[in-house]
Formats: C-alpha cells, sequence, structure tokens
C-alpha cells in the first residue's frame, strides 16, 4: 500500500491513512510512504540555496515543514510522541549542518552535489514512514519502520538512481518477510534507496510509486495499491464532464496509454516491476476509500460500451512537414526525427502519408530553431492552441463501427492528426482547443451517459466487487 504525499499532509491525513491500512492489516500489507506534500520540494530548494552560500537563509525556510511534522505529532501520538519529537530534532540538525558544510565547500562538481541533495531530499519519506508507523502502533496496530535504503539498492546515478533488481529483491525479503510473519506492518519511506557502498541515493522526482512497485514485486504481493487524493482513473476530465465516473478495470496498455493525459495518477515506467510480474495495480482514493478503484491489470476484456475512457490535453501544437522528396525515399523520416532529437523536444502523436508528416508537441520552447531545421526538407505548417483527445478502450480492436460513432457525435468539429496506435486500443486526433472541452463532453454524453442498462449494470457490479 503506498501513500502519496497528499495522504500524508497533514494529521487528519496521516490519521486516515493509518486507519486505511488497519482495516486491511488482515491482508499483511508493507505500506510505502511519501514524504508529508511539499517537503521535498522545500528541501531542494533549501538545497539549492545552500548552494549558493546561505546556509542560514536555507535552513530557516524548513523551520515551517518541521512545524508541520511536530503539529502532526501533537495530534497524533502520546506514547510514541517524544521519541518522534527527538527524531525531528535530530533530522533538523543534521540537515542544518550538511546544508552549513555544503554552503562552505567551494569546489564541489555536479555530482558531489547530486549526492548532497539526496541526502537532504532523503529526510522527507524517512520523517514521514516513522510517523506513520508510530501512528499506526499508537492505533495498537504493530508496526516497524524500515529504513528504505536497506532494501532499496541502487547503482550511483544521484538524483534518479536505478535499483539493482537482483540485489534489492533479495535485502527487500530479506528485511520484510520476517516481519510479516510476526505480522508487524513494515512501513517504508519510497523515493530512497542506497548505493552499495550505503551512499544514499534517490529514485527521481515521484519516485515513491516506483520503490512500491519494486517492493510489490520483490515480495510478490497479490497487489499494490497506489492510495492517492483522486478517485481512481476516471472516464474523462470530471471538471469537463461532471458526470465522469470511476473506471473499474483497465489494462497495463489502456493505462499506458492514458498516462501523457494523466501522467500523475500513473507513470507507466514506475509499473514496470509490477508489469512484469503480472501483479494488479490499484489506484484507491485515500479521501473515500469506499467510493470505488481503478484496477490496473495485464489483460481486461472489453467492456460493454467500448470505450473506457476518453482523456484531453490542451496546449499542443501541432507541426506538418510537406515534401515530394519523401516519395519512395528512405532516410527522410529519420533526417526529420534528428532535428526533434537534436532540440531534445518530446513528440507525441505522429502520422504520415507518402508525402507529408504530422505530429504534435508539448514543449515548443525551441520550436522556432526546429521550423528553421525542417524547412530544409519540406514545406512547415505549425498549428498552436489544439487539443489532442484520447479515446481508449480494449474493445476498439476489434469492434466495427466506433470510429464511426466517434467521429458522427463530433462531426461538426474539424479533426487532424487522427492515429490508432499499434495496440489498437486507442484513437487519438487532434481539435482546435477552442473546441476540446465540447467534444469530450459530447463523446462522454454518447459513450457513457446515454449507454444502455446493460453497460450500467457492468459498471455497479465492478465498483461493488472492488476493494
Ligand atoms: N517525495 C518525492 C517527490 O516529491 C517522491 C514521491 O512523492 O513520490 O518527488
Ligand atoms: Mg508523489
Amino acid at each position: 500500500m503506498k501513500f502519496g504525499g497528499t495522504s500524508v499532509e497533514g494529521a487528519t491525513a496521516f490519521q486516515n491513512a493509518a486507519r486505511i491500512v488497519s482495516e486491511r492489516r488482515e491482508l499483511r500489507p508493507v505500506v510505502v510512504v511519501s514524504a508529508m506534500a511539499g517537503f521535498t520540494d522545500a528541501l531542494l530548494a533549501s538545497v539549492k540555496e545552500a548552494l549558493h552560500g546561505d546556509a542560514s537563509s536555507a535552513a530557516s525556510t524548513l523551520e515551517k515543514h518541521f512545524d508541520r511534522h511536530l503539529r502532526v505529532i501533537e495530534a497524533l501520538l502520546s506514547s510514541e510522541a517524544q521519541r518522534m519529537r527527538n527524531l525531528i530534532e535530530q533530522s533538523r540538525s543534521e540537515i542544518n549542518e550538511r546544508l552549513h558544510a555544503m554552503a562552505v565547500e567551494t569546489d564541489q562538481d555536479d555530482n558531489q552535489r547530486k549526492r548532497f541533495a539526496d541526502a537532504v531530499a532523503s529526510f522527507g519519506e524517512r520523517l514521514s514512514a516513522a510517523m506513520l508507523s508510530a501512528v499506526l502502533v499508537e492505533n495498537k496496530v504493530s508496526s516497524t519502520d524500515v529504513d528504505a535504503r536497506l532494501c532499496i539498492v541502487t547503482d550511483d546515478e544521484y538524483g534518479c538512481a536505478a535499483p539493482l533488481i537482483g540485489e534489492t529483491f533479495r535485502r527487500t525479503r530479506e528485511q520484510l518477510q520476517p516481519l510479516l510473519e510476526s505480522r508487524s506492518v513494515p512501513v517504508l519511506g519510497g523515493f530512497i534507496g542506497a548505493t552499495l557502498g550505503g551512499e544514499t541515493t534517490t529514485l527521481g522526482r515521484g519516485g515513491s510509486d516506483y520503490s512500491a512497485a519494486i517492493i510489490g514485486a520483490a515480495l510478490a504481493a497479490e497487489e499494490i495499491q497506489i492510495w492517492t487524493d483522486v478517485p481512481g482513473v476516471l472516464t474523462a476530465d470530471p471538471r469537463v464532464a461532471p458526470k465522469a465516473r470511476t473506471v473499474p478495470k483497465l489494462s497495463f496498455e489502456e493505462a499506458a496509454e492514458l498516462a501523457y493525459f494523466g501522467a500523475k495518477v500513473l507513470h507507466p515506467k514506475t509499473l514496470q516491476p509490477a508489469i512484469e510480474r503480472n501483479i494488479p495495480v490499484r489506484i484507491c482514493n485515500s479521501r473515500a476509500p469506499e467510493s470505488g478503484s481503478t484496477l490496473v491489470v495485464a489483460e481486461t476484456e472489453k467492456s460493454p460500451q467500448t470505450v473506457k475512457a476518453i482523456a484531453h490535453k490542451t496546449g499542443v501544437t501541432t507541426v506538418q512537414v510537406t515534401s515530394a522528396r519523401m516519395l519512395g525515399a528512405y532516410g527522410f523520416l529519420r533526417a526529420l526525427f534528428e532535428v526533434f532529437d537534436q532540440h531534445r523536444t518530446a513528440v507525441d502523436v505522429v502520422t504520415t502519408s507518402e508525402v507529408s508528416v504530422s505530429l504534435s508537441l508539448d514543449d515548443i520552447s525551441a520550436l522556432p530553431s526546429i521550423v528553421a531545421e525542417l524547412e530544409k526538407l519540406g514545406s512547415v505548417n505549425v498549428e498552436e492552441k489544439r487539443a489532442i483527445l484520447c479515446i481508449v478502450g480494449e474493445g476498439l480492436r476489434s469492434t466495427p463501427g466506433i470510429a464511426a460513432r466517434i467521429f458522427s457525435t463530433i462531426s461538426d468539429i474539424n479533426v487532424s492528426l487522427i492515429s490508432q496506435g499499434a495496440s489498437r486500443i486507442n484513437l487519438t486526433f487532434a481539435v482546435e482547443e477552442a473546441r476540446a472541452r465540447e467534444a469530450v463532453t459530447r463523446l462522454h454524453r454518447e459513450f457513457f451517459e446515454d449507454s444502455d442498462e446493460e453497460a450500467s449494470k457492468y459498471l455497479t457490479a465492478e465498483i461493488e466487487t472492488a476493494v
């Protein structure tokens, strides 16, 4: 069970997380927790400031965050309170010492700076793990705070270290199995690890999901639960489609297609260890644990209404390159993509014809130079203020008429860049940004709100069996 930063943002959230764990303790959970929301940002900002030479001011920006921790302790702990206050005090002075040492160090190289940043950032997860474990104990749930650095062994790429899987699995089992056997709930910080030499590392921002997937895989868990502040994956953005509801079940493939649009919920890379071992991942809402969740599994059946979710993203730019030189030639696409490669710009959706290529970009900071280069290859047309819509569902693979239904629902809206991925579980296209909301609303109504009784029965049944 992994709890993100907003699920431990204050006393109420900690209490809530502890209750959720406690109610499921018969399932023998292992808990992975993030830093309190905003604390990692603050720690990394203090590192920057110290590197600029101002350690005292860097340290003072952290005071309000230590106070936040202390408030949780005052609100929730009694027998554990003093031990936790001491831990906060000790961490505060250790961080201060490190910040001061770093501020006077004049000739550190980039690697030393990153190593220093990881050491400081690690306190966020270390403190929240110790505190959540203490809150569990206070609630009469046997629990052990486990230093994640004893489990997750990584290379020395500070700032985005890669776990050494074999050794990590071995140590994770060694550390956690005895605790599970003795019915003590292990609580570990996500995001952090250590090199073989014992230096603290981090797995990259947002890395706690990855930690949870690795630990779940090491223990061959029945399920990996990501507890967050949204009700799982929704059929559409609820700000656009107010009747959006939780999708009960998705395949990893479907979830990966959606990740680009709601990347915050689940990043496919972080799920890799779970995917490889076929461990289902459930996205649960820590604010409303009974209100439904999304289960992500290796294979799902198609849903009666075929479409499972409609995602969209605004602020997209599309670029079209047309050249007769493309016809029958080779090397053209390589030359074209090399331009994006050189400018380190990610391309998202791509479609091609014999003589033209269209693609979509999020990041247009290098667009002027990209266009100048592309003009050497053909004529270039840029369209700003576009939106990408993505319709996902296993059934798109095999159900005739779905594309017709999609496009006739929005027949008066101009679509471009139509693409169906190789997996054929998605249909993606671009529309004018100004019409994106309308397109999503209409498609949601068509596929989810007017849907027949059978479909709604299916959804209700799935939600009831979830959690
Ligand atoms: N606390 C870390 C971060 O903010 C890791 C995480 O929350 O997943 O990036
Ligand atoms: Mg997070």
